[in-house]
């Protein structure tokens, strides 16, 4: 499977730029796109998914005009969106079978044989009976993915799904994309870093409708390898060190705050003539999360 994505721009009526000739190539595998509120991530989605038409672009899966032949994609394609409705009081087995026969499954043995795997796939087998409306955020999403999942497609898209899991349920759905990233492309959007970094071979960054990196999680850390720096300061301190250096996270540590910032030279060496604001720093192990802060807060 390869999707490759080419010059894609996308401006709403309203006159709002969401992306800005956005171009990527994905093969078989968990991809991440990773970006803040308002960065294009549910515009990339929806257009994929052919929901919506982009104003220029080129969209290739495996050899299918994305825009040219909204069908076809469709039948390869499994869209699990950021937010859904589900119908009030009816259950899994009988929502899935629902869809199974909107998607054209007419064989009545074909789709109880279909809904049944997609429950023990995902793990609500055991629940197949409650309605959806009242399941928890993790059994709604893994739901989500479960009809995501009728008709086999080549491509899935899930638009942070993660958002508002607990870590166990978030680990579980981990899990679950991992295994179906094993023979198609699966795109999981994400505002939060820690769902990319051990989960997912590529990603990239995308942030006020640009792509701002395209690689993988290490390649990314790499970039600012060596170059981040913390302190412990008090709250008074962190406006003066967010204007001497580029400050990349400030985190709350009991009364005190742990401040990382972004130096490509060594804070120390420089901290007698510098000041007190370069004073007291010590190198630390870059994080994902301090490149991803890195890109988004201090590159152009
Ligand atoms: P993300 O999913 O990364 O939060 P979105 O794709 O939802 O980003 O939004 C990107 C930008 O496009 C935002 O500025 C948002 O307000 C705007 N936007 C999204 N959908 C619409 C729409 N239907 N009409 C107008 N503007 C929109
Ligand atoms: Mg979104």
């Amino acid at each position: 499977m390869s999707l490759t994505i080419t010059d894609l721009n996308k401006t709403y009526p309203n006159g709002v730029k969401a992306l800005h000739g956005v171009s990527l190539v994905l093969q078989n595998g968990m991809f991440g796109l990773l970006g803040p509120n308002g960065a294009g991530k549910s515009t990339l989605m929806r257009t994929l998914a052919t929901l919506q038409q982009p104003n220029s672009d080129l969209i290739n899966l495996n050899g299918i005009d994305v825009l040219a032949q909204p069908h076809e994609v469709r039948c390869r394609l499994g869209y699990l969106p950021q937010d859904f409705g589900v119908p009030q009081g009816i259950s899994a087995s009988q929502l899935l079978d629902y869809i199974a026969v909107v998607k054209g499954v007419r064989s009545r043995l074909e789709r109880d044989r279909l809904v049944t795997t997609l429950l023990h796939q995902t793990n609500l087998y055991e629940v197949r009976n409650r309605a959806v409306s009242r399941y928890s955020g993790g059994m709604r999403q893994r739901f989500g993915i479960a009809q995501a999942l009728i008709g086999q497609p080549d491509l899935i898209i899930a638009d942070e799904p993660t958002a508002g899991l607990d870590p166990e349920e978030r680990h579980r759905f981990h899990n679950l994309l991992c295994e179906l990233g094993e023979d198609r492309i699966v795109i999981l959007s994400t505002h939060i870093v820690e769902d990319i970094e051990n989960l997912c071979p590529h990603m990239a960054v995308l942030h006020e409708g640009r792509l701002k990196f395209t690689g993988t999680p290490e390649s990314c850390r790499e970039m600012v390898a060596g170059k981040i720096w913390k302190r412990q300061a008090g709250k008074k301190e962190i406006a003066s060190i967010g204007n001497a250096h580029k400050l990349i996270s400030t985190l709350a540590r009991a009364g005190k705050f742990e401040v990382r910032v972004f130096s490509d030279s060594d804070l120390n060496a420089g901290a007698a003539s510098a000041g007190s604001t370069s004073f007291g720093y010590e190198p630390v192990r870059a994080s994902l999360e301090d490149a991803y802060f890195n890109i988004i807060r201090h590159t152009a």
